[in-house]
């Protein structure tokens, strides 16, 4: 339960003034639900006004606050001419202030001819005159103005306005509790960082990196104990050593040998097993790279030790492939592998939980349908998560916790992130990385093709399928506000593709209900169909070795380690791949030099990295859809510079006072409901 404390924090954004029905809806889309969000929405930059006695004071082009005295109105002859106020200053110089379209009404109200007023806006010449277009404020007396010659420039999202977000922003901090310092005080002192509400204040004041680096850190805090909690709870928790007699894993069937980093990974993992200690580690291995036979090596360790072993997808589409994938492999071994999906309902369901219960399943694969309460294991020992990252790190917690023994957890992502990043998303957890391809691999030829060139693409992609080849077609699905227009984009696309290539194409996307999914994936594994029409359900794992073509729509709005990953579902047979990222027009410089990069390389770890310092460039974090850093606050810069201490101290203080009781603990409670990492709270509560 959160603490009392926080509710201010806590209270939704309609209790704002002035924010009813209409203006909800715009503060949803930038995140704002809450108080804590609005208090937390910090600028972009700042206006810096200059206040001058009269214009020859002034330079073009600056922001600045003047006294100015209208003297006449020139309506606008026409509706694309501004309606102008002519003004003069104390010196008797002359300035117009511009305004257009409806806003001409306002100029009316707000500038009464002989009346002095304070305007504040950006000093500007047209021809021979000096000029204001549509000054940012305008008031009766120096008083407001003069105050904030500093001003917050916010995000807005459409509806909202910058006086209006300022006020909800100015209210927000009004409410904030006064909350126990959870930062070192020592820490504090060295980089002169404030309190927190003080730097709340601070950050929305002006360009003050003390107070922005103290939020930001007061998040990467959050998470690194957060994830220190899990690992210290984990050291308490009691595994199921294993140790498999190899007889199993002797009969399997592979047409191929390992490579070397399969072999290492399956040793470490092997290793954990035997420890009595739960296991915790992530394999992190590029798509192509082969984890799933490591998963399953890993997975017959436990089967030979008499016990059972989950391995969970996150979609159906996955868990299914999983089950053909394993079963195919594991067949001279005799093991029983099942698969159990929210699919599954009355007496089969009830079939495949009654032989878990019994133990005649060795091996469960399926969606998170096979973590429900009602699923019981004989003797579960260990649970593999394939695609770590499309899980919550607090789903994982709960998958862990069930039974009495915690089965040991082998989590496996192939979005690479930097080292940097691997802290920030898993904590301390082990890591084998699986960094070198099965051989005999292909380059993808990869292309970036101007969109309006479409046609010609769509002749190659004719010839590629009267080759005898498959490929897939996949158009964005940005997350959030787009989606419907992204789902209209697929189906349209799918529309005029099938009326020229008939019903050898099939449409997947995320709407669409499991079994006509599966139907349409079905039929294009098994060569049926030959051209899939997708959004990024495709992302990951999917594995159909005579797809050679992969068009991506408007790459440009997917993150580089999306597209990366899309590039992976081709290149995967012994035929020459091509990738082409079709590109929409307005292409900002650092979305051409990501295209580039994907062109240039086919290392997922090089992307990762050179990606990150793309990054740095100063583009925001917020924006981006690959989703790779868990922080909504702490910019990249900020993550490599203050991670590693957030990540000592946290450690720190677990160590002192791993049950978070004393004063410091419990502001640090605190502050894990502040950023939603209560899971880790919870963890305390459980263990
Ligand atoms: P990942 O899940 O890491 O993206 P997969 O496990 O799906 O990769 O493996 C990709 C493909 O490579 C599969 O067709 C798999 O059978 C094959 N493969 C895996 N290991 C090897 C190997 N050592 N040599 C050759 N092919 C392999
Ligand atoms: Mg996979």
């Amino acid at each position: 339960m959160r603490p009392d404390t926080l509710n201010p924090l806590f209270a939704e954004s309609d209790t704002l003034e002035g924010v009813g029905p209409k203006l909800r809806k715009p503060l949803n889309k930038l995140g704002l639900t809450r108080i804590r969000d609005v208090a937390y929405h910090l600028p972009d930059r700042f206006v810096q006004r200059r206040a001058i006695a009269d214009l020859d004071e002034g330079v073009v082009g600056e922001q600045v606050v003047v006294a100015l005295t209208p003297f006449e109105h020139r309506a606008s002859p026409n509706q694309r001419a501004p309606h102008r106020v002519l003004a003069h200053d104390a010196k008797g110089n002359v300035c117009a202030l511009v305004y257009f379209g409806k806003a001409a009404f306002t100029a009316r109200k707000l500038f009464p001819p002989g009346e002095v007023r304070w305007v504040a806006g950006r000093l500007e010449q047209y021809d021979q005159w000096l000029q204001i277009v549509h000054p940012e404020h305008v008031a009766d007396t120096s008083a407001g103005l003069l105050g904030h010659l500093i001003e917050p420039v916010y995000p807005l999202a459409e509806g909202l306005t910058q006086p209006k977000l300022a006020d909800f922003v100015h209210q927000a901090l009004a409410r904030l509790p006064e909350l126990p310092e959870w930062i070192e005080p020592g820490l504090l002192d060295r980089h002169g960082w404030p309190g927190w509400r003080d730097a709340l204040v601070l950050a929305h004041r002006g360009e003050h990196q003390a107070a922005r680096d103290r939020l930001a850190y007061d998040e990467l805090f959050a998470n690194a104990l957060a994830l220190m909690l899990v690992r210290a709870d984990n050291r308490r928790r009691r595994g199921q050593p294993l140790a498999g007699d190899g007889r199993l894993r002797d009969t399997l069937a592979l047409p191929f040998p390992l490579t070397g980093a399969q072999r290492r990974a399956i040793g470490e993992i092997e290793g954990d097993l035997t420890q009595t200690a739960p296991m915790l580690r992530l394999l992190q291995g590029d798509v192509g790279s082969g984890k799933t036979v490591v998963a399953l090596e890993a997975m017959l360790v436990a089967v030979e030790a008499g016990a059972q072993a989950a391995m969970l997808a996150p979609t159906e589409l996955l868990a299914r492939q999983h089950f053909d994938t394993l079963q195919r492999f594991a067949a001279p071994t005799g093991v029983r592998i099942a698969l159990l999906t929210g699919r599954d309902k009355g007496r089969v369901r009830e079939a495949i939980l009654m032989d878990l219960l019994n133990g005649t399943i060795d091996i469960l694969v399926g969606t998170h349908a096979i973590f429900q309460d009602s699923v019981a294991y004989r003797n579960l020992a260990l649970v593999v998560i394939d695609e770590q990252h499309r899980f919550g790190v607090g789903q994982r917690l709960l998958l862990t916790q069930k039974g009495k023994v915690t089965p040991h957890c082998l989590a496996m992502t192939a979005t690479p992130i930097p080292r940097t990043l691997t802290l920030a998303q898993y904590g301390e957890m082990y890591v084998s990385r699986l960094d070198e391809l099965p051989p005999g691999r292909q380059a993808i030829d990869t292309r970036v093709v101007a969109l309006d060139r479409l046609s010609e693409v769509i002749d190659g992609l004719a010839r590629h399928l009267d080759g005898g080849q498959q490929a897939y077609w996949v158009c964005p699905m940005v997350r959030g506000e787009h989606e419907d227009d992204d789902l209209a984009a697929a189906e349209t696309r799918f529309a005029t593709l099938r009326a020229r290539f008939g019903d050898q194409v099939e449409l997947v996307h995320g709407q669409l209900r499991a079994e006509q999914k599966d139907a349409a994936m079905e039929r294009f594994a098994a060569g049926d169909a030959r051209l899939l029409v997708a959004t990024t359900v495709i992302e990951v794992g999917v594995d159909v070795p005579n797809a050679t073509l992969m068009v991506v729509e408007q790459a440009e709005r997917f993150g580089l380690a999306q597209l990366h990953q899309l590039r992976g579902r081709v290149g995967r047979g012994s035929e020459k791949s091509v990738c082409l990222l079709l590109r929409g027009e307005a292409l900002s410089e650092v979305g051409r030099q990501r295209l580039a990069l994907l062109r240039e390389t086919q290392d997922g770890f090089r992307l990762a990295e050179a990606d990150l310092e793309l990054r740095g460039g100063g583009e925001l974090l917020g924006t981006r859809q690959s989703g790779d850093t868990p922080f909504r606050l702490a910019e990249l810069e900020q993550i490599q510079r203050l991670l590693p201490i957030a990540h000592d101290d946290a450690r720190l203080l677990v160590e002192r006072d791993g049950g978070l009781t004393g004063p410091r603990g419990e502001a640090a409670r605190l502050l894990l409901y502040l950023f939603e990492r209560d899971w880790g709270v919870q963890l305390l509560r459980g263990g």
